[in-house]
């Protein structure tokens, strides 16, 4: 792999291996752009089988919360960090300060938050060697409360340019994934009047949604292919693919997933089968939005009213599309790259 080329390509800014004999440490950290702000992204722990591929998911992952928190219009940049191991094997708080010792010396570029594979005990160790960490227990805790708010908000824009009107009393959503967010955002559904369909792979978590919601649980498969008005990825990414584009019977996909499409031209094939399609780091800001306010002393009313304004980003996404014929997931890329620029001039 020629690294220059490749950084040249998407214009990075920087990227730093990390390595420390006695606690094993193999990271990388990667610094996009901070055009708008020092570089926010989370560290993940992967158990990647070359380096060439951790390099690549660093470099994609960074990338992508650039447009993320510019979207978001928060004043951040982008960035990642992925420590290379099996997390089951190579966790230690040894490790873990060995890392923030890595991060102490970009001065605050770049600030670390809790990822893939990460936790929050896992955080408060590398708060112990470093400032430049964010999501610590203690502070703005537990990012999945705002994110499903501001999913909840994201789908209520989009079911307002579909429908004419916000209401969710008539509307039926299909809730793919009852975790940490996509449980919340039923509870936010249900208390809004929407009928629920839900799918878990745990028939637990499908059976609690069915009694506290009087959802509807379906198969896990079956979830893509039921008559509903809004399609709620929250489970994993790629959902959107050949094996399910054409089985979608939904009239917008908004949902907390990250990387919901297999690739940008699924955005398109959505646009031409009449699907509005919420960008998913649009709609699931909400968790960076989250960290944010942890830099500046955390603040949950503030929070919560910054991931209210993802209804508005929504909005907005929308009507670019619409201005220049183009899928809303282009649009939403538009609307980071324009805030950057902007900036830079
Ligand atoms: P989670 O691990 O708590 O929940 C995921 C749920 O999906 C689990 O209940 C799991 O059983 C279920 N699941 C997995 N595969 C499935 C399948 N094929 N069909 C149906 N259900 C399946 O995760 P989470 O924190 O709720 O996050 C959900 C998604 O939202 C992820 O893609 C995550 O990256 C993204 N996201 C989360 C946050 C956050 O604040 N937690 C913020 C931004 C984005």
């Amino acid at each position: 792999m020629e690294i220059f080329e490749r950084l040249a390509a998407n214009d990075y800014e920087q990227l730093i291996f990390c390595y420390e004999a006695a606690t094993g440490l193999r990271a990388i950290i990667c610094i996009h752009d901070t055009t708008l702000g020092p570089a926010l992204g989370g560290l993940r722990i992967w158990d990647y089988q070359t380096e060439a591929e951790a390099v690549e998911d660093v470099l994609r992952l960074a990338r992508g919360m650039t447009y993320k928190n510019a979207a978001a219009g928060l004043n951040l940049g982008g960035g990642k960090a992925v420590i290379m191991g099996d997390p089951k094997k190579i966790k230690s708080r040894e490790l873990f300060h060995a890392f923030a010792r890595y991060v102490n010396t970009l001065h605050g570029r770049y600030i670390t938050a809790q990822d893939m594979n990460t936790t929050q005990e896992d955080m408060n160790h590398i708060h112990e060697e470093t400032d430049y960490v964010v999501g610590l227990p203690e502070k703005s805790g537990d990012p999945s409360p705002i994110t499903a708010f501001g999913v909840f908000r994201g789908i209520l824009a989009a079911v307002k340019e579909v429908f004419g009107s916000e209401d969710l009393n008539s509307k039926v959503v299909a809730v793919q994934g009852l975790g940490a967010v996509g449980y919340k955002l039923c509870r936010h559904l249900h208390e809004a009047g929407a009928k629920l369909i839900v799918a878990d792979r745990s028939s637990e978590k499908a059976e609690a949604a069915v009694k506290e919601f009087d959802a509807i649980a379906v198969s896990p498969d079956e979830i893509y292919s039921v008559e509903c008005d809004v399609f709620a990825p929250c489970a994993k990414g790629a959902v959107i693919n050949e094996h399910t584009i054409d089985r979608l019977r939904c009239k917008v996909v908004a949902g907390a997933a990250n990387n919901q499409l297999a690739d940008s031209s699924f955005g398109d094939r959505l646009m031409e089968k009449g699907i509005l399609y919420v960008p998913d780091y649009v709609i699931n800001a909400g968790g960076v939005i989250n960290v944010y306010e942890e830099i500046h002393g955390y603040n949950l009313e503030n929070a919560m009213g910054k991931a209210a304004a993802i209804y508005d980003n929504v909005q907005q996404v929308i009507e670019l599309a619409k201005r220049g014929n183009i899928s809303t997931s282009r649009a939403a890329d538009r609307m980071a790259e324009e805030r950057i620029r902007a900036k830079k001039q």
